[in-house]
């Protein structure tokens, strides 16, 4: 047994120090970026937030709206090419990833659908473990399949195995293991890395072989987003933050709940209505019982069933994190997202916001 003694931060240890700047307005701060990859042909250029490949998330209705704004969609694993065809909606195909596990029945349905079409350039390899012997072939392997695709392979949180993936032939490697809002990984496993320290010691890696990284889970508010693109993420993906809306395409559920107010007049009890949506995390009992009919005996949930409030159209809530993260520039001196990251200086906090109303 070793210990390793070093302190690692998560997003909720640290804050922003602010620095003189010659910004005006946080409407001068661009966040657009642009990136070429080290093996894929094809560029990239958007907002580098992304839905991620999770049920009332990952949608192609998300992608429609998230496309609109220049943001990037990695649509849910299950999708098959029938999910394509009936779709009716419109969407920029260079902002998609088609999401896929490593098993064989995954790789037909994948290049079934990259097959039928072309237009989608980048793969999502996504499982919760990345750092057994499998997943590292399946990437090589997809890889020489693809050799023009962007592909994104997760999720690791260290720097040996994000070098790993990237040698194997991962353009962008996905980070985080156990952050995320409907993850029980670290209860269910005792397994994690805390997330802002993972995506300094990733991002680290990655550029050091001219490949990117997405800061994947645990991301509460457009302050948590804004810490990951400072910590060195090239890319942001959100799953709670996101979920929700409308596009997540989720059953929205009215229930009244006690006010916790009588009615003057009658002395009942009042209730008020109050609409919610399910929210499930992709190795939970919901999502297993979903896809695969039931949970496999050998193994145990490691993902939360919750009700969230229904949140209405999404790309309000996109407007409120691009706002948090443009201010985030104005306050660092950061011009555009690309040098936030340079003119970041964390502080390590006992206390991150003052909760007494909240
Ligand atoms: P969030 O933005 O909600 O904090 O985190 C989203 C991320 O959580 C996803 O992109 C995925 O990596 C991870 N995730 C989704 N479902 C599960 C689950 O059931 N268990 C675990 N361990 N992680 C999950």
């Amino acid at each position: 047994m070793r210990i390793e003694a070093d302190l690692k931060l998560d997003f909720s240890d640290v804050l922003f120090r602010p620095k003189r700047s010659t910004l005006k307005s946080r409407k001068e701060v661009d966040l657009n970026r642009e990136y070429t990859f080290k093996y894929s042909k094809h560029s990239y250029q958007g907002i580098p937030i992304m839905a991620a490949n999770m049920d009332g998330v990952g949608t192609l209705k998300m992608a429609e709206s998230l496309s609109q704004k220049g943001l990037f969609t990695c649509l849910v694993k299950s999708y098959t090419l029938a999910d394509f065809k009936t779709f009716k909606g419109t969407y920029d195909p260079r902002l998609i990833a088609v999401s896929t596990g490593t098993s064989d029945k995954d790789l037909d349905n994948l290049q079934e659908i990259l097959k039928a079409h072309p237009e989608f350039h980048t793969i999502c390899i996504d499982v919760a473990n990345g750092y057994s012997e499998h997943f590292g072939d399946y990437v090589a392997r997809v890889r020489k399949l693809y050799p023009d695709h962007i592909l994104i392979a997760g999720n690791v949180v260290t720097a040996d195995m994000t070098q790993e993936l990237v040698l194997r032939g991962a353009d962008i490697v996905k980070v985080g293991i156990g952050p995320g809002s409907v993850c029980t990984t670290r209860i269910q496993t005792g397994v994690g890395y805390p997330q802002l320290s993972a995506i300094i010691e990733c991002a680290d890696a990655a550029h050091g072989l001219g490949a990117h990284i997405i800061a994947d889970g645990g991301c509460t508010c457009p302050g948590d987003v804004a810490k990951a693109f400072g910590a060195g993420a090239d890319f942001v993906m959100l799953g709670g933050m996101l979920a929700g809306h409308d596009e997540g395409e989720g059953q929205i559920v009215t229930k009244h709940e006690f006010t916790g107010d009588l009615d003057p007049q009658s002395h009942q009890m009042m209730f008020e209505p109050y609409q919610y949506v399910e929210f499930y995390g992709m190795s939970s009992d919901t999502a297993m019982k979903k896809h695969k009919g039931e949970m496999a005996d050998y193994r145990s949930s490691e993902g939360r069933t919750v009700k969230i409030p229904y949140r209405g159209p999404v790309l309000a809530t996109v407007k409120d994190i691009l706002g948090g993260i443009r201010s985030t520039c104005t306050y660092v001196g950061a011009e555009n997202l690309k040098s936030l990251s340079k003119c970041t200086t964390f502080i390590r906090v006992a206390r991150q916001f003052n909760d007494v109303f909240a």
